[in-house]
């Protein structure tokens, strides 16, 4: 299967660049024309090098993923934080009641009001909030007030009685070293957030602090990551879900495990099961096995997290689009596409969106009519050749396959290490997975190299609303047993 697939790109790749080479009309200038394809033969070769996972080194990733899941449960730790979740039991499908929700993810935030009507039957509302540059970089008291003035603005909005006193579970997306369900302390931003006074300090008591500021008496009975929530949230549903991850502006994982399984874990109850929050996007930070190029050093160099999040970088919905976009300059540069020519805006970090490699990859007219669009009107290049377009629109695919399995291997090891291949249910919430072509599929080609016909084993679902509903449910599964 996996010679099968080597073969199945090295022949895309040649094919691609001989199904130009023969559609172009003949001109005149053919020699000189027919050496710009051979040097755009070139190109695409170095680039698809450059950024393909052969199989060999799938399973080499896949192996070592194993290892640092297994040594991040031991008190020696490893590049995955794998950090217990202070969450025993699972959604049950017959948790009842309303709840409040905050999620913060990395591009919004969100408050959810959830309605548990049991048997599984979920009603909820939301709004979103846009958290500015200058809220995320600035400082820490004033972001959190700002949730506190969202949540009372949504109050009023749905008329609920600010003088009620309601259980919230918040959906707080970064690396918190959990202290009960309850609790936590922030140990690093990601995501392009860097506000001040937060890190090393308890994110409940924050919020609460400015909870209080507001005269809302709401109470956190859940502080979770989203990777939890999206899990707990499918398993209210399925109750053979055993994993939730996020394909979103960051990447990163959570799973069930046998407690007896983490000799790191210090409580006293050893027995049954403890959901454990990876941070999978700390994976293999010293690069001892990522395939990672020029381009990603690049953009890791210039990051506000320099060193930390590679995994995550070579993945996320943040990144993928500066990943691309560092390529194509870099050919720019060389005089190898656009004529040798770019604009301010193509030049400046991270203005070229993940959203417009979806867009390219989505472009199947013979003229690649909306890449032009993407490229000129968006982008502003002056002028693009058919030729550039294609060769843009092939980083845009290597990128985004690298991309999609090299989160493939994170699922793959989870499902290998506990021993459910014979079956389960991965619940997967954020834009990347939910609107990148092909995205999923690329995943599933891993799956079938990874682990042949076992592969059709592994059941991923969208989870759209995990962050949501997986915090209401968790606060009400808190609120049963506090
Ligand atoms: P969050 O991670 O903040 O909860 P999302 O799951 O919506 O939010 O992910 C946002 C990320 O997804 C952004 O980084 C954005 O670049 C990316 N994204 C948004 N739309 C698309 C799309 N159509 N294709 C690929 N990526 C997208
Ligand atoms: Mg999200």
């Amino acid at each position: 299967m996996g010679l099968a697939w080597a073969a199945g790109v090295a022949l895309g790749t040649f094919a691609s660049s001989t199904y130009f080479l023969s559609r172009k009309p003949r001109s005149p200038d053919s020699i000189s024309e027919s050496e710009e394809n051979k040097a755009t033969a070139q190109i695409l070769e170095q680039i698809d090098r450059q950024f393909t996972i052969t199989p060999s080194k799938l399973q080499e990733i896949f192996h070592y993923f194993i290892k640092e899941m297994e040594r991040g449960l031991t008190p020696e730790g490893s590049s995955m934080k794998m950090i217990p979740a202070f969450l025993k039991s699972i959604a049950s499908g017959s948790e009842m009641g309303s709840f409040l929700a905050l999620d913060l993810g990395g591009t919004n935030f969100r408050v959810v009001r959830v309605l548990l009507e049991g048997q599984g039957r979920i009603r909820t509302n939301q709004k979103k909030f846009v958290v500015s540059d200058e809220l995320k970089t600035g400082d820490g008291e004033k972001l959190f007030d700002f949730f506190a003035d969202c949540v009372s603005e949504f109050m009023k909005e749905f008329s609920m009685d600010v003088k009620e006193t309601y259980s919230l579970g918040f959906t707080f997306s970064f690396p918190v070293k959990q202290l009960s369900i309850s609790s936590g302390l922030l140990m690093e931003w990601t995501k392009g957030f860097s506000a001040s006074g937060v890190v090393g300090k308890d994110i409940v008591k924050i919020i609460e602090a400015s909870f209080q500021k507001k005269g809302l008496k709401i109470k956190v009975t859940a502080l979770v990551n989203d990777t939890v929530g999206t899990m707990i949230a499918e398993t209210y549903k399925d109750a053979n879900c055993v994993a939730g991850v996020i394909l979103g502006t960051g990447t990163n994982a959570a799973y069930i495990e046998k407690v007896s399984s983490i000799t790191k874990w210090e409580g006293e109850d050893k027995t049954g099961d403890m959901v454990i929050n990876m941070e999978w996007g700390g994976f293999d930070d010293h690069k001892k096995v990522l395939p990672v190029t020029s381009y990603d050093l690049e953009l890791d160099n210039s990051s506000i997290n320099r060193g930390a999040q590679i995994y995550e970088k070579m993945i996320s919905g943040m990144y993928l689009g500066e990943i691309t976009r560092l390529a194509v300059a870099d050919l720019v540069r060389k005089k190898l596409l656009f004529g040798g020519k770019i604009s301010t805006k193509f030049e400046t970090r991270y203005k070229f969106e993940t959203e417009y490699m979806s867009r390219i990859e989505r472009d199947h007219s013979s003229d690649l009519n909306d890449t032009k669009s993407v490229l000129e009107d968006i982008m502003e290049i002056p002028f693009t050749s058919l030729q550039d377009r294609r060769i843009v629109k092939r980083i845009c695919e290597v990128v985004a396959i690298r991309a999609a399995r090299l989160s493939a291997i994170g699922i793959a090891g989870i499902t290998s290490k506990i021993g459910r291949l014979h079956g389960c249910t991965i619940a997967i919430d954020g834009s990347v997975f939910e609107r990148y072509p092909h995205f999923s599929n690329r995943m599933r080609d891993a799956f079938v190299e990874l682990f042949g016909m076992q592969a059709d084993n592994i059941r991923m679902v969208l989870t759209g609303d995990g962050s949501g509903v997986g915090a209401g449910l968790i606060a009400a599964i808190a609120s049963k047993t506090q």
